[in-house]
């Protein structure tokens, strides 16, 4: 297939694009780096299936070449951290003209080519959830005017467009609900927990627990959630399908383990005000659909998926 990924030089994108190319498939990769780095795409130079666009999706999107079978559209900020400059909170124009005008441009390249949509969708769109864990019958608990709206409102946007594309003009399309995601590749100053604290921990400085840290989140590997991403895309499942590890902990435990992977152990601080509006208290994916559709299910514990992690942290730590 030739693929066109959005998003290319983002943590997940360019961990696709690897998969594809590795599948034997042709990868167009677009970024505007606002939130990306060209470094998550060098390995990638001189690769023969691999070509670059810089380019912002939510402007009109000009592809070359008569042929494409794919589109993947995983262009978005994805950090909802306020204290850093690349959360979304923080790019709110930006992030809904990536998840509106963004889907809408993808979608029209993925008509105008006849080819297959798939579009990365996210767990925020459950909002605060008030169902646990999360099936994708769920509608979601959001408040569309909080300071994460900008987000959870563009991709639960993204979600309706990408029907009405396949309902009204017939177009080949799949939604997929990324819960927390973490591995090499994650940007070290976006502000989300797993990097916060890998980056904190290597550089001895205390981990920032947000609120008294009883949240839950369920964090799953990369290389388990690419596997299966790439299984959607194969398959005929129109309806959106939850891709995320069901292995729920508290905050303050992921704390302590990434503590206990190293051998000095850095402090536990509380900060109750850094914790953001809508932070959701709890959140995990039930993933019955993804089992029975796409015969998956995440195989890569957090204990195994931190240490695979760690050395690409070790090698770019940062000390503020
Ligand atoms: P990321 O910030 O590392 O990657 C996003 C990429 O999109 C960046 O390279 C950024 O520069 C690019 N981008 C943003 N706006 C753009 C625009 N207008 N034009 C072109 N490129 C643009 O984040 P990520 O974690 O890799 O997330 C990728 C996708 O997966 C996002 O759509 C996000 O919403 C979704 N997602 C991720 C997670 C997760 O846990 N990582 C969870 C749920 C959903
Ligand atoms: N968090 C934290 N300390 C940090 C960064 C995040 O306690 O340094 C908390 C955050 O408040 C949230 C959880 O960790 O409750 C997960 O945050 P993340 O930004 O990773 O992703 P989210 O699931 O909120 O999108």
């Amino acid at each position: 297939m030739r693929v066109l990924v959005t998003g290319a030089a983002g943590f997940l994108g360019s961990h696709l694009c690897d998969r594809l190319i590795a599948e034997g498939h042709q990868v167009i990769g677009m970024d505007n780096f606002i939130t990306g780095r060209p470094e998550n795409l060098a390995h990638l130079e001189g690769e023969k299936d691999f070509s670059f666009i810089e380019h912002d999706v939510s402007e009109f999107i000009n592809l070359p070449g008569s042929k494409l079978d794919a589109v993947m559209h995983f262009a978005s900020p994805a950090s909802p951290n306020p204290n850093s400059p690349y959360g979304y909170v923080n790019l709110p124009i930006q992030t809904m003209k990536a998840g509106g005008l963004g889907t809408l441009n993808s979608l029209g390249v993925a008509r105008a080519y006849g080819a297959r949509f798939l579009l990365a969708s996210t767990s925020e769109i459950y909002g605060d959830p008030q169902v646990h864990p999360q099936p994708e019958s769920y509608w979601g608990h959001v408040n569309p005017i909080g300071v994460r709206s900008v987000y959870d409102e563009a991709k639960r946007f993204a979600e309706a467009l990408t029907l009405a594309y396949h309902r009204f003009h017939g177009i080949d399309t799949r939604i997929v609900r990324i819960f927390n995601t973490y591995g090499p590749r994650m940007r070290l100053d976006d502000g989300r927990a797993v990097p916060n604290f890998l980056n904190q921990a290597l550089t001895g400085q205390p981990l920032t627990v947000y609120g008294n840290g009883s949240q839950t989140r369920s964090f799953c590997y990369v290389d388990d959630l690419i596997e299966g991403i790439y299984r959607l895309l194969l398959s005929d499942e129109h309806r959106p399908v939850n891709i995320g590890n069901p292995s729920e902990i508290t905050i303050l435990e992921l704390a302590q383990i990434i503590n206990s992977l190293l051998e000095n152990p850095s402090e536990v601080v509380f900060l109750p005000d850094k914790r953001g509006e809508g932070d959701p208290e709890r959140r995990r994916p039930d993933i019955s659909r993804a089992k029975e559709v796409l015969g998956w299910q995440p195989t890569v514990d957090l204990q195994e998926g931190l240490t695979r992690t760690l050395p690409y942290f070790q090698a770019y730590k940062q000390t503020p």
